[in-house]
């Protein structure tokens, strides 16, 4: 078995969409980025490819690439989850926390979870959502930025010998 761990970063700006592991949030501030800047999804992705040893989304998916720009970062965990099976890997399990001071988190972890389990193509039971509040200090508690932290584990899709 191997392990990965990810984080991401993305700052909050009036009027942008909030999309959350593909779930979008009806908020009045979003995250800013040239995709949809959709912390979860970027987060797993990386512990994903850390697990393999395959790099970082921003080697794969550089910002400075048009291509990328607005990207549904659904699309690009499903293709970095396309590339383990493809490299004989399966996702065991995973285990996410967000740390957002609004909006409260609560009501959207069953969404969230149904669509990574989706994506990474395991059960529910398998992806573990955590939300955090920032405590009202730091950029996340001053509602600047949310972040999220993934890890991952992953295994060989079929036994060896
Ligand atoms: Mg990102």
């Amino acid at each position: 078995m191997r392990v990965g761990i990810g984080h991401d970063t993305h700052r909050l700006e009036e009027g942008r969409p909030l999309i959350l592991g593909g779930h979008r949030i009806d908020h009045p501030r979003g995250l800013v980025g040239h995709s949809d800047a959709d912390v979860v999804c970027h987060a797993v992705a990386d512990a994903l490819l850390g697990a393999a040893g395959l790099g970082d989304i921003g080697e794969h998916y550089p910002d400075t690439d048009p291509r990328w720009k607005g990207l549904d970062s659904t699309r690009l965990l499903a293709e970095v989850v396309g590339r383990l099976h493809a490299g004989g890997w399966r996702v065991v399990n995973c285990d996410v926390i967000v740390h957002a001071q609004e909006p409260k988190l609560g009501r959207h972890k069953p969404a969230i979870r149904a669509n990574l389990a989706r994506l990474l193509a395991v059960g529910e039971s398998e992806v573990n959502i955590k939300a955090k509040t920032g405590e009202h200090v730091g950029p996340v508690g001053r509602g600047e930025a949310i972040c999220c932290e993934a890890v991952t584990l992953i295994e060989p899709a079929a036994p060896a010998g």
